[in-house]
């Protein structure tokens, strides 16, 4: 059965931010977009982040040029869309000198734009509820957006239907891809090109093709605490993220912070907890987060990783958690050899995947990437993005 008879420039299979991304892209070289997703109403990894699109802090050159340029697309689109930026700026609080040596090497990079180091009481101008008494120093970065994902997701979806004629097929998976021909689970319909942007699904659309990469998944367990009764400034990160996100992991200062990190929360870093702290309209707080990785990892919240999770809140505020509001997980996949992966299973398609947990920040510079590659439209886009293929950053 056919399901539209309509000829598409691109088909988009996932409604993720990733594949948003890609059908804006699109729709910007005046292409007709269809995008395919087989759940009824986002329900992925995107709309379950803290929605948080954080440049400081990504791996340095590629992932950090991706972040910057997406930042740039959210500020557009969030505006024209109508999707409310709920924060601006980050806040990393550090509590133990190593964590002041790595951002000092930090602000010494090139990734130190829009950047300054606050010593605590500079800091606590800035947010009074900072109260730990082991802050030293704090990382104010001016880069970051949060959006609410929950809603942001759906209204760019409404956004680029009823603005830019994109056609939604909802509750339709995609089972093969012959392009022009795309099979769903309802028929078939046309495009000239597609996009896979599936998520963590590494098995419904080329499989064997994903079976050449070392691809897994993440499990994260996230938190909604009741309103503190203060408005946050910024988002809020703590010494554990200085020994996750790249941008400061990878720096030669991190070592010793990494191994004083496992003699003092060995526990945290066994469950890849670290602390964001991000503020929604009605004053809740989405605080997070742990990675355990496994094809199939099991659905549940465990309280022990939870009770990690409210430790370092409480350690890096020097405030009691306020009551849990919301338990979920989230799933986004994962390899440990790079960040992205954007292929060419087959002719006229790409493949892509974000392979680490910074999808909302490095969106909209990916699926330019896609696009350029797709329909040749490279010199139409900032030069500085980097080349089409699988990449490891
Ligand atoms: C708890 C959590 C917190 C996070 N926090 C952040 C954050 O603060 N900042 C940040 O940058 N990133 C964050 N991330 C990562 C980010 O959310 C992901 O990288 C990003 O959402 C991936 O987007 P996506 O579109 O590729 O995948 P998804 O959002 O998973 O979307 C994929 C879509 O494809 C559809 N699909 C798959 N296969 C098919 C098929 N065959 N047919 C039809 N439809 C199909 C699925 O139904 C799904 O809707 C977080 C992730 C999680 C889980």
């Amino acid at each position: 059965m056919v399901i539209t008879h309509a000829r598409f420039d691109l088909a988009v299979v996932g409604a993720g931010i990733l594949g948003l991304a890609t059908a804006w892209a699109a729709v910007r070289q005046g292409l007709r977009v269809v995008v395919v997703d087989r759940d009824s109403q986002a329900n992925g990894a995107s709309v379950r982040n803290f929605g948080f699109v954080t440049v400081s802090g990504q791996c340095r050159t590629t992932m950090w040029a991706r972040a910057r340029r997406t930042r740039e697309v959210w500020s557009e689109l969030a505006q024209a869309a109508n999707i409310p930026i709920l924060h601006r700026g980050l806040m990393v609080t550090a509590r133990r000198p190593e964590s002041v040596a790595v951002l000092e090497e930090f602000m010494g990079t090139e990734m130190a734009e829009g950047c300054r180091l606050l010593t605590a009481a500079q800091a606590r101008q800035r947010c009074p509820h900072l109260a730990s008494p082991d802050l030293l120093a704090v990382l104010e970065s001016t880069l970051e957006l949060r959006v609410e994902s929950v809603q942001a997701i759906p209204r760019l979806a409404a956004w680029l239907d009823a603005a830019h004629g994109v056609h939604f097929m909802r509750g339709t998976a995609v089972t093969g891809v012959d392009a022009p021909v795309i099979s769903t689970s309802r028929g078939t319909l046309e495009a000239t090109r597609v996009a896979v942007c599936p998520g963590d699904d590494f098995n419904t659309l080329y499989a064997d093709y994903l079976a050449g990469y070392s691809l897994t998944r993440c499990k994260l367990q996230m938190l909604r605490l009741a309103d503190p009764g203060f408005k946050l400034p910024a988002a809020l990160m703590s010494d554990l993220s200085l020994a996750r996100y790249l941008g400061y992991s990878a720096l030669d200062a991190a070592a010793p912070l990494k191994a004083r990190l496992e003699r003092e929360q060995p526990q945290h870093l066994e469950h890849g907890v670290h602390l964001i702290v991000v503020q929604s309209a009605d004053g809740s707080l989405i605080v997070g987060d742990s990675h355990e990785y496994a094809a199939t990892p099991d659905p549940f919240s465990h309280e022990h990783v939870d009770a990690l999770i409210r430790e370092e809140f409480r350690a890096s505020l020097g405030l009691e958690p306020p009551p849990t509001l919301e338990r979920w997980t989230g799933t986004y996949a994962s390899a440990a050899d790079r960040q992205v992966l954007i292929g060419a299973p087959g002719a006229g398609v790409r493949i892509a995947i974000v392979t680490c947990g910074a999808g909302a920040s490095t969106a909209f510079a990916i699926g330019e990437e896609v696009v350029a590659s797709l329909f040749d439209t490279s010199t139409r886009f900032d030069t500085s993005t980097p080349r089409m293929t699988s990449t490891t950053s």
